[in-house]
């Protein structure tokens, strides 16, 4: 009973604190001030209210997440990052979706629970982190116990994930660039590596490497890195900080599956898809860096799929 209690008064603490940040929103790295509670919209575009694209289960994630009951996805609206080449642009970028009230939001992550999802998935969560809070609290008063798995962009504030500790079992970040001139003209936001090296350590030190049962993830951390044309993501960068800033036993997950969508075509360098080779090359520097696990796409689905089919080691191409 106590225990209970406990919960109960630990996350209203964190979701009076969370609340705050929206007041002059700081909740990601950008900082705008605006007073969200009071209607006011940043550069995300996020309001008060939580606004959901779409949710079910998703047969498409990495193995440990999708399983073969699905991933229980729940698709958020905006983004506080503007990636020309993204794939969720009518989500992320146009708006795409409709107004929740926390309840409801509870309600989508219990009746996913109920369909025998493995886990609720927040896909892009960051700009709703309280509003998520609040609703993971309602919904797990109302007997919500599947791994909770935050899938975003990886641009987070270290005072918002310090609110998520304890209550994200598994962290799923893009680790998108390690080049700033990269990602200043492809996502607006120049100091993403600086920013994304922090919140991924302090995600690491909340959860850990990842843990499985049965194939499926339990806990932990498992990191996204899209191979982009030219490198000009900087992939070698980006595998020698996880290999060495957090551990070689990361589960990394190189995908290959990037393709010129959006705005992307007014970007020469960045107008098609990536090579073989040039994917081949971004697994060698993986391997390089010292990085034992994690998922590569199996090479005959490069080119020819968007639903990439994945491998659970990174040797062997
Ligand atoms: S969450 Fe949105 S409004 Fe708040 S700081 Fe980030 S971009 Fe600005």
């Amino acid at each position: 009973m106590k225990v209970l209690q406990n919960f109960k008064a630990v996350m209203q603490g964190r979701i009076k604190k969370a609340y705050k940040l929206m007041e002059k929103c700081c909740i990601c790295p950008r900082k705008c001030g605006v007073n969200r509670l009071k209607g006011q919209i940043g550069f995300c575009k996020a309001g008060l209210l939580p606004m959901v694209s779409s949710f079910h289960a998703h047969f498409g994630e990495e193995p440990p997440i999708s399983g073969r009951s699905g991933s229980g996805t729940i698709f958020f609206t905006h983004c506080s990052l503007r990636c020309v080449f993204c794939q969720n642009h009518p989500i992320s970028q146009l708006g795409s979706g409709k107004e929740v009230s926390v309840e409801e939001l509870a309600g989508m992550m219990l009746k996913l629970q109920a369909e025998g999802c493995h886990n609720i998935n927040f896909v892009t969560p960051a700009h709703y982190m309280p509003q998520i809070l609040k609703a993971v609290f309602i919904a797990k008063e109302l007997g919500l116990n599947i791994p909770l798995v935050y899938n975003s962009g990886g641009y987070e504030s270290i005072e918002a994930l310090e609110i998520l500790d304890g209550i994200i079992d598994i962290y799923m970040p893009d680790m998108k660039y390690s080049d700033s001139s990269s990602a200043k003209k492809y996502s607006n936001a120049p100091d993403y590596f600086e920013i994304n090296k922090i919140a991924v350590k302090e995600m690491y030190r909340q959860v850990g490497d990842l843990k499985m049962d049965r194939g499926i993830a339990k806990k932990g951390l498992l990191i996204r890195h899209l191979v982009l044309p030219e490198d000009l993501a900087g992939s070698q960068e980006v595998f020698e900080f996880i290999a060495n800033e957090l551990s070689p036993d990361t589960y990394v997950n190189v995908m290959a599956q990037y393709y010129s969508g959006y705005l992307a075509d007014k970007y020469p360098e960045i107008d098609r898809r990536i090579t073989a080779r040039e994917y081949m090359e971004a697994i060698r520097l993986a391997e390089k860096a010292g990085l034992k696990n994690g998922f590569r796409q199996v090479m005959s689905t490069i080119m020819r799929k968007r639903i990439p089919e994945w491998t659970d080691n990174l040797k062997g191409l």
